[in-house]
């Protein structure tokens, strides 16, 4: 069956329900702005298997998501939502892009997490943008931004807390936001070591996408040390 659509990380399918799409995950990882490729045996079992365990545990926790069921080792079912094309992007400690961006070593805390946004768009490499941005480009209204922001903020607090029962760092992460046929705003997408920055809480090893980015090795050790974790703490 031909895919409805294929991005980098997953392809998403149609099935009998018009109103549920199932998602696939794919072992194909992707760097700055997909000019890093490679194929990692497992990532995608691997991530729909954090997606799932961390969208259940924030639903729990009051935060809404395309989540509908399980389904394979690299399948879930979504609802359909139409992607909002802001990302959003929470920061806890510098790293990465706000690093270099700005000089802050990486690793240097902040008092108050840091939410960003940026336009998704790979023909641009996802530009840092902001509400007046998303507002005229007709990304996102104002409201919407202040939604996004807010639970972006409820996403940051449940998932520091879990992790740090994992014995793992929140550093960063990005999440995105679709609509629901209804209209309502809806947490879309994954949550996994490929969006987010998670450090060993006792040695600092990253756990997460940068041993791909900056060739650091054992990348899937990482993401299944993760998977190990979550599992364990639940
Ligand atoms: N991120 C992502 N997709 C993107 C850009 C960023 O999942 O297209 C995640 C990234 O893994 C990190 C956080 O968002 O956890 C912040 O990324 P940053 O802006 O520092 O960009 P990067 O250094 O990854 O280019």
């Amino acid at each position: 069956m031909e895919p409805l659509y294929e991005g980098k990380a997953k392809r998403l399918y149609k099935t009998d329900d018009a109103e549920v799409l199932r998602m696939e995950y794919k072992d194909e990882a992707t760097a700055f702005n997909a000019e890093k490729k490679a194929v990692f045996e497992s990532k995608g079992k691997l991530n729909k298997a954090i997606t799932l365990l961390l969208y259940k545990m924030l639903e729990d926790k009051g935060v809404k998501t395309h989540l509908h069921a399980d389904l394979d080792e690299v399948n879930l079912l979504v609802k359909k939502v139409e992607i909002l094309l802001v990302e959003v992007i929470v920061r806890n400690v510098a790293a990465g892009s706000f690093s270099k961006r700005v000089g802050v070593a990486e690793g240097t805390p902040f008092k108050t997490p840091i939410v960003e946004f940026s336009y998704k768009s790979d023909e641009l490499g996802d530009p840092l943008i902001n509400d007046d941005y998303a507002r005229e480009m007709g990304l996102a209204t104002e409201a919407e931004c202040a939604l996004l922001k807010k639970q972006a903020l409820v996403v940051n607090e449940v998932l520091i807390d879990f992790f740090q029962k994992c014995g793992l760092r929140l550093i960063d992460f990005k999440i995105e936001f679709g609509r629901l046929s209804s209209g309502e705003i809806v947490l879309a997408d994954e949550v996994s070591p490929d969006t987010c920055r998670l450090w060993d809480a006792e040695t600092g090893k990253k756990l997460d996408k940068d041993r791909f980015r900056q060739d650091l090795g054992d990348v899937m050790e990482g993401y299944q040390e993760v998977l190990r974790r979550i599992e364990e703490v639940k």
